[in-house]
């Protein structure tokens, strides 16, 4: 077994690694239990569980970052939360209250120190809280029970050399109905695209690009990160939908380049035949955190952004930004960053 003394922080990606607690509560006749930190790494549930047959699951993703001075910042988990909690009600699961959501975090956090990346590797330690509806079941209904999880992995900085610009190509396959769960982050949708990805990156690309299923004209969604782009006259835009996933990432983008660059900063449509009016394009979420968007390859039409090998300015200083406060190097707006150590 993997231990900590084994981690190389240099060469870390993006893997599953066995940390040494996670936090695990379970739902019952109408209320969590107490909610408990365990060594098991294994889940011991019904064969008719609803998460297995009808995909009635969610979950989240957010990172704790060491600090320069040792501290430990979590980064918006109020966000992953509320979020958690929307995509729960549109599955008929129970929410965790935010309190109860944030203190796991920090158990978890607290608990499996060893494992957080140091200050200066570009690494994190990578939460992901989940929640399953489980008890024995066959029809198609709500689950009697559920389980509410949260599990930590370290992982290294998504770029072991600098910003490197990807290319991706638009996908014939939606990755959501216009009034499906496209909002919601739930494992349906990335069951729904796992073809599709395979197809793009068969294809040399780093992952789809998936357009709005409606009309299939805009930019939705690039694989599993969100679309922003900056155009030629310096607006910062991301796209305006009821079916992309809202990620705090992206949120936090919005408000920095304005805040912070002074752009006028919005969502809008994103026409996929009319990317001439970005200088500068990028992939932005949790584990992605920026990646700069070199081209997007649609039908047989190959559209370059800022260059296909170097990162544009504008999207530098939104990583620097974004990244300076998530590691406590820069002053977080309020209520951002909570210290758990
Ligand atoms: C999680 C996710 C994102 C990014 O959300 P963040 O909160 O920024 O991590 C974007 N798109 C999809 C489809 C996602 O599942």
């Amino acid at each position: 077994m993997m231990t900590v003394k084994d981690i190389d922080w240099r060469t870390l990606g993006f893997g599953y690694i066995r940390t040494d607690l996670r936090y695990l509560s379970h739902w019952r006749e109408g209320a969590w239990d107490a909610g408990t930190l365990t060594e098991d790494n294994r889940l011991h549930i019904s064969e008719g569980s609803a998460a297995l047959h009808y995909g009635q699951q969610c979950f989240e993703g957010l990172k704790a970052y060491r600090c320069r001075d040792g501290s430990v910042n979590l980064f918006r988990p109020d966000q992953n939360a509320a979020r958690m909690a929307r995509s729960c009600a549109r599955l008929l699961m129970p929410t965790v209250p935010t309190e109860t959501f944030i203190e796991a975090c920090r158990q978890v956090v607290l608990a499996n120190l060893d494992y957080l990346p140091p200050y200066g590797t570009g690494g994190a330690l990578y939460l992901r809280p989940f929640m399953i509806g489980v008890g024995d079941n066959l029809g198609v209904h709500s689950a009697p029970e559920f389980l509410f999880s949260i599990f930590c992995v370290p992982v290294g900085a998504y770029f072991k050399g600098g910003l490197t610009p990807t290319n991706f190509v638009v996908s014939r396959y939606d990755r959501a109905a216009p009034n499906g769960t496209g909002a919601a982050k739930v494992g349906g949708n990335y069951a729904a695209s796992l073809l599709p990805g395979r197809e793009a990156k068969a294809r040399g690309f780093g992952d789809a690009i998936y357009l709005d299923p409606e009309t299939h004209t805009k930019i939705e969604e690039v694989g599993s990160a969100n679309f922003f782009g900056i155009t030629r006259d310096g607006r910062f835009v991301t796209p305006r939908s009821p079916s992309i996933l809202p990620g705090i990432t992206r949120a936090s983008l919005l408000h920095l380049a304005r805040e912070r660059l002074g752009l006028d900063a919005r969502e809008d449509d994103v026409y996929v035949d009319r990317l001439g009016e970005f200088s500068e394009a990028g992939a932005c979420g949790t584990a992605a955190v920026i990646t700069p968007i070199g081209g997007i390859q649609n039908g047989d039409h190959f559209h370059v952004f800022y260059s296909e090998t170097e990162v544009g300015p504008v999207t530098r200083r939104l990583y620097d930004e974004l990244t300076g406060i998530q590691f406590g190097d820069r002053e977080a707006p309020e209520g951002w960053t909570l210290k758990v150590q």
